[in-house]
């Protein structure tokens, strides 16, 4: 059996990596476009900030790793072409030499690309790059060129444009080293993927730690400062009012979303969905014969919502994961995402899991949402911190369909809603969360988990309602 896998990020390689767990038989074969596989891409922020000391950390496992695992890796070899009927890859190294790769079972990981918003001076002819200071980020050779930036023209000043998670984090890593940031959101709060008022909490975060938030601020222009300017780029933004926006910088940074990579599988035939992203099926088979794909390339299966688009790595993991074992004749289903996740900004966290209102309103749900705040360990015991928590359920039978949270960074955001995922994954009601035996003591908990606290708040305020 020949498995072929074309990326070599989070999905490809949790494919390759199962496919020769399970089969240390199995011939493996991963064709990757760079030089860089299973390199933590959602580790590049804390690289560009100094804290990662040098590129290679980043590394999930190295290359002598990887082929310790059993599989060949194709490395600066670029997937052109599927061959569905002949079950043949045309690919082209490095030289842009061709060469046919036979498969018995394909798996397409070829992730996503940044999204380019319509902002004048980044297409076209005469367009503004990295040779400017102006970037997309999205890979390992993208971070390059950051860094070329950062350490060949000593930027003092940043505009990033998107102030989404990825955004939040590069505004963190450019404060760090010393660079005065602005950001600019055309949406009216910071971090739109939770409720506007958390998404306030990490606006007054990165105001805290000097960082310019300009929210309702759509950048329309990016363009070289005229001479005499102490910046290097002007960068012009519209308010909601409609009044004209105009900063200096040395950098830009445009951060703003991903849109999934899925030409060469619409090319050979495979059906898109949503976005277009690949449509999969939830063992992650395409339209295709032979052919799976996996990452953010596809469809989202959510567990709640149905179809959607969701691209995260711990998805992609789980993906990958599931493709490679039914591409050697295996059975297993991806279960669904929940959305969740979490994102540092500077001293503090957020992060979200499940549906917020809107979300649960479309999925046909009557949702309620309540907001409640309570400590993450006795406020006797030193360095306790307030969490800001919001948690949705529906009205009607009181199933826990979301949850929210803010708090300090050691405040144990990320594990506290992954208590909440685990509870929605299981269908369980906001109620039944009181009855998990959860750990206490005083240092680092209460005999009442603070998540417990939350859905108790939601069970006496809708039961007042
Ligand atoms: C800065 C940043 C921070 C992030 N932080 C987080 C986080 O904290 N938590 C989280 O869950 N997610 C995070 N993400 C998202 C996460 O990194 C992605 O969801 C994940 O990397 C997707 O993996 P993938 O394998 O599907 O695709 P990608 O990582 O996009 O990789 C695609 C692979 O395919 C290769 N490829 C593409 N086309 C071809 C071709 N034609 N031939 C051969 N090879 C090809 C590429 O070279 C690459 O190896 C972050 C992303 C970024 C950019």
């Amino acid at each position: 059996m020949h498995l072929v896998m074309i990326g070599g990020s989070d999905a490809g390689i949790s494919a390759a990596l199962r496919a020769r767990e399970l089969d240390p038989g199995a011939d493996v074969t991963v064709a990757v476009a760079d030089a860089f596989p299973n390199f933590s891409i959602c580790g590049i922020p804390y690289y560009l900030s100094g804290e990662v000391t040098h590129w290679r950390n980043l590394a999930h496992r190295t290359i002598a790793d990887l082929e310790a695992a059993g599989m060949w890796l194709r490395l600066d070899t670029t997937a052109r072409r599927i061959d569905v009927a002949a079950r043949k890859l045309l690919v082209t190294d490095a030289e842009g030499k061709e060469e046919l790769l036979a498969y018995d079972r394909l798996i397409v990981g070829t992730g996503a690309v940044p999204v380019r918003p319509p902002i004048v001076g980044l297409d076209g002819p005469g367009a503004l790059g990295p040779g400017d200071g102006v970037h997309l980020l999205h890979s390992m050779g993208d971070t390059f060129a950051v860094m070329r930036t950062l350490e060949n023209t000593a930027p003092a000043s940043a505009v990033i444009v998107g102030a989404g998670y990825i955004g939040l984090e590069i505004a963190d890593a450019l404060s760090v080293r010393g660079l005065a940031v602005t950001q600019m959101e055309q949406l009216p709060e910071a971090l739109p993927t939770v409720d506007p008022q958390l998404g306030a909490l990490v606006h007054a975060e990165l105001a805290a730690h000097g960082v310019e938030v300009l929210t309702g601020t759509t950048v329309r222009q990016i363009s070289r400062a005229a001479s005499g300017q102490a910046a290097r780029l002007a960068v012009h933004a519209t308010a909601v009012d409609g009044t004209a926006v105009n900063r200096g910088a040395d950098m830009v940074l445009v951060v703003v979303g991903v849109r999934p990579d899925s030409d060469l599988a619409a090319e050979a035939g495979a059906v898109l969905g949503l976005k277009r992203a690949i449509v999969v099926d939830n063992q992650m088979h395409t339209s295709l014969p032979d052919v799976f794909a996996a990452g953010d390339c596809v469809i989202t299966h959510h567990r709640l919502l149905g179809k959607t688009y969701l691209p995260l790595g711990t998805t992609a993991h789980k993906q990958g994961r599931v493709a490679g074992e039914n591409a050697l004749g295996g059975n297993r289903i991806f279960a669904g995402s929940l959305g969740t996740q979490v994102v540092k900004i500077f001293d503090q966290a957020a992060a979200r899991t499940g549906l917020r209102d809107h979300e649960a309103e479309t999925a046909g749900f009557d949702p309620v949402t309540i907001e409640s705040a309570a400590d993450d360990h006795k406020a006797y015991y030193p360095g306790s911190h307030r969490i800001t928590m919001r948690v949705t359920g529906d009205r009607a039978t009181g199933r826990l369909l979301g949850m929210q949270l803010f708090g300090h960074k050691n405040a144990e955001i990320a594990k506290r809603i992954d208590i909440a995922a685990t509870a929605i994954f299981h269908h369980m009601t906001v109620d039944a969360v009181s009855d998990l035996d959860l750990s206490y003591t005083p240092p680092l908990g209460s005999p009442w988990e603070a998540v417990q606290m939350g859905t108790q708040a939601w069970i006496r305020d809708t039961r007042r309602q």
